[in-house]
């Protein structure tokens, strides 16, 4: 199916459309917002196999992980509808007055987190329902009561569009405000630029490739208002073997890796592209037990021949570069498939390469050899920011390096102990983001309850009679909401 560009003129509609329906969805109860996000997740239920089918056929992915991505996408919806039913996240907070306060009187002040203006959402290839129309962006910034206008990826129309009729049935049957979701398909950057640009969009949500979010970023930031823009992009999860758990346990790494690195076609965010470990007997087992599973892993379909395209021309790159050895590869497949790849080098050749340290998007995983833990440590410091870092290693081995424990703090938003970067948990403790480049902004997440203060912003009313004051703010506490009142939590 064919879907038409926006024009300027539609753009320019759609938006004042999402600003006129903003001034009156922002003022809904969390009871009636929530109604409208539950009703979106039994709209995308209520698609069916038609759904399933589409997204398979524009995607290129298995049917189970398409319904996983669904149900993944549909718990997200009712996960927000749950949170702004409750209530609490609106973090008020009430200062009582002090007229006898000497010198100065203390006025009255209370303060909530209000939704910043409509939002425009641009989503990834690589995940079609759970970080695209109906992702994490929509849901949070409706739950946050902003108005969303989605740019439909190009890689998945088809599917994009049957979501977004999903949600603006979900619209209809809630009673909400015409224009409060919108739509809108381009093939060409100037839709989506068109759209940053608009003077009544107040944020961004964006998950895809580093150029695409550093682009719009830049394109925001020149705005004669700047606006927030909060990009998900790239991220290469070092994983850290340590030595003495590696010595033990070489063949259940191993395993666990090879499947990390080859699941999804290593079309996941979270792919662990670098190993990092020192090079000593331990990591000899390690690389000969992961080369027996890497050979025979098949070659995977890729989710477009753009990114399959890109794959390898990055394994090209990778592969002519200085020290580059190549440990194993899967089965070749056709130009559409990934082949899954180890390569390995020395930490002296990695340290002096920075192309080495960026993002090759999919099956490849390099492996740096270090002299020892201080060179180690000499690659730790050399990370970019990413999305997670993992060490693998016993607990009391891991407590002898807390200088390594410190040091990932600083370059990533998720640390894990003996486990892969793959699989994020979608819950309320969820940290799904990092110094750049793997966010445009480290302090928020895109996953968990916490991504929907992306799109709020805090505001105090001083002084304010009762009778104006929002429900969340009045003395009696009507909505039993958590609030600090002087100091002290209550409801
Ligand atoms: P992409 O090519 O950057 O596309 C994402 C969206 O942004 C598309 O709608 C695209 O429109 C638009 N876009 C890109 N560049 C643009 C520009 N200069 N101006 C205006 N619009 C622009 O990314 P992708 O290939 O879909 O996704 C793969 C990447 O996403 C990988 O790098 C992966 O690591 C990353 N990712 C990150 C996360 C995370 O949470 N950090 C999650 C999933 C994926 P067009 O298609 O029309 O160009």
């Amino acid at each position: 199916m064919n879907f038409i560009d926006a024009t300027t003129q539609e753009v320019d509609a759609a938006v004042r459309e999402a600003h006129l329906a903003y001034l009156s969805y922002k003022n809904l109860s969390g009871k009636k917002k929530g109604e409208f996000l539950r009703a979106i997740a039994d709209e995308i239920e209520a698609l069916g196999d038609t759904l399933v089918q589409t997204t398979m056929r524009e995607t290129n992915l298995p049917e189970a992980r398409v319904i996983s991505e669904r149900g993944r996408t549909t718990g997200h919806c009712r996960m927000f509808a749950q949170l702004v039913e409750e209530g609490s996240w609106v973090e008020a907070r009430l200062d009582s007055a002090q007229p006898q306060r000497a010198p100065l009187p203390r006025p009255d002040i209370r303060k909530m987190l209000v939704p910043i203006g409509p939002v425009i959402v641009f989503g990834a290839a690589n995940f079609p329902l759970a970080y695209s129309t109906a992702g994490g962006d929509t849901a949070s910034a409706l739950a946050a009561g902003c108005s969303v206008i989605v740019k439909a990826h190009p890689a998945h129309a088809e599917t994009s569009e049957l979501v977004a009729g999903a949600i603006k049935k979900a619209g209809t049957k809630t009673g909400m405000p015409p224009g409060v979701f919108q739509h809108l398909h381009g093939m060409s950057f100037e839709v989506g630029q068109a759209l940053v640009n608009h003077p009544l969009i107040k944020a961004v949500g964006f998950t895809g490739s580093l150029v695409g979010g550093k682009a719009l970023f830049d394109l925001a930031n020149k705005r004669p208002e700047p606006i927030p823009v909060f990009a998900e992009m790239s991220s290469i999860n070092p994983v850290y073997l340590l030595p003495e758990s590696l010595a033990k346990n070489f063949e259940k790494t191993a395993v666990m890796l090879a499947n990390s690195i080859t699941q999804g076609v290593g079309q996941f965010c979270t792919n662990p592209g670098l190993v990092i470990a020192v090079d000593n007997d331990g990591l000899k087992k390690y690389i000969k037990r992961l080369s027996e599973e890497i050979v025979k892993a098949p070659a995977g379909t890729m989710l477009h021949q753009g990114i399959a395209n890109n794959y390898h021309k990055r394994v090209a790159e990778t592969l002519a570069q200085k020290g580059i050895t190549i440990e194993a590869q899967g089965a070749e497949g056709s130009a559409l498939q990934g082949r899954a790849t180890i390569v390995s080098v020395a930490a002296k050749d990695f340290l002096k390469n920075p192309m080495l340290a960026e993002e090759v998007f999919g099956p490849l995983s390099l492996i740096v050899k270090c002299a020892d833990i201080n060179e180690l440590n000499a690659v730790v410091a050399r990370q970019h920011g990413q999305l997670t870092s993992s060490i693998i290693g016993e607990e009391a081995e891991i407590e002898k390096h807390q200088n390594l424990l410190n040091l990932l703090k600083e370059k990533a938003g998720r640390l894990i102990i003996n486990g892969v970067p793959t699989g994020v948990e979608v819950a309320p403790s969820q940290n799904h983001g990092g110094p750049y480049p793997a966010t445009t902004d480290s302090r928020f997440t895109a996953v968990g309850t916490d991504a929907v203060k992306r799109f709020v912003r805090p505001v105090a009313f001083q002084n304010f009679p009762e009778s104006v004051l929002p429900p969340e703010l009045k003395t009696g506490n009507p909505l039993n909401i958590w609030r600090m009142t002087d100091g002290n939590w209550s409801k």
